[in-house]
């Protein structure tokens, strides 16, 4: 069985724990070193692996202190390049190459971000569930069938970051960038109705913006919508 935990999930820093009860991985590395530790309970060495999506600060703030405590870093050779760090604790990841990790399997993906080469990730246990690890991408461009557990990005919803630009509290060359950057409700939705959600379990909603993104209402409509059970991940 899969468990989520998240440590942090916003433009200030992201970090989750992924586990079957064999095998723990740490999805992201944007927090403190210190915090992880604690929310491990200083037990590093139960990690198996950092997976990091892209070199991006809310990412990979701790991706130096991990290596030196030992735990392996898994992300692009452009991800790597742009960390730089000691090259006996990474592997480097290819689009749609997988790689076994103790008891799961990794399947990265390419997803679009202004990053060198980010990833996103498709997570699987002996017992035939499967996680989809997508974030800081505007689109997913692949479907994925027979998906358990979800853990996507929701960063805006292009209706509150209108009125927010109309109402000048956004600037409005932040929607630029966010069109060809982030993941929105409506991008969601999208995707949601584009896979398959028979086995899915549970979905939770990661990196949500503050200003241009409603917890209340997202959880609403996508419940609406999937009729899943819906998290936002902690920020
Ligand atoms: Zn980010
Ligand atoms: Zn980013």
């Amino acid at each position: 069985m899969i468990e989520i935990k998240t440590l942090a999930s916003s433009s200030a820093g992201n970090a989750y724990t992924v586990t079957d009860g064999n095998t723990t991985l740490l999805l992201e590395a944007g927090i403190h070193f210190r915090d992880i530790q604690r929310a491990v309970g200083f037990r590093m060495s139960q990690i198996a692996g950092c997976l990091i999506s892209h070199e991006h600060g809310d990412h990979r703030k701790a991706a130096a202190d991990l290596a030196k405590a030992g735990v392996e870093i898994y992300a692009s050779q452009g991800t790597l390049g742009a960390l730089q760090l000691p090259r006996h604790r990474t592997t480097a990841l290819t689009a749609k190459k997988q790689v076994v990790i103790g008891s799961l399997t990794v399947l990265p993906f390419d997803v679009r971000h202004d990053a060198e080469e980010p990833l996103g990730f498709l997570l699987g246990n002996q017992a035939g569930e499967k996680l989809l690890f997508a974030t800081d991408t505007y689109y997913i461009p692949y479907r994925f069938p027979g998906l358990t557990h979800i853990m996507v990005e929701c960063n805006y919803s292009e209706a509150i970051l209108d009125s927010n630009i109309i109402d000048g509290r956004v600037p409005a060359i932040q929607k630029k960038r966010l069109q060809r950057s982030h993941f929105s409700l409506e991008n969601f939705k999208d995707f949601i109705r584009a896979n398959d959600m028979s086995k899915v379990q549970e979905i939770h909603l990661l990196h949500l913006s503050d200003r241009n993104s409603d917890e209340a209402a997202f959880k609403r409509e996508l419940q609406e919508l999937t009729g899943k059970p819906i998290y936002i991940a902690e920020r």
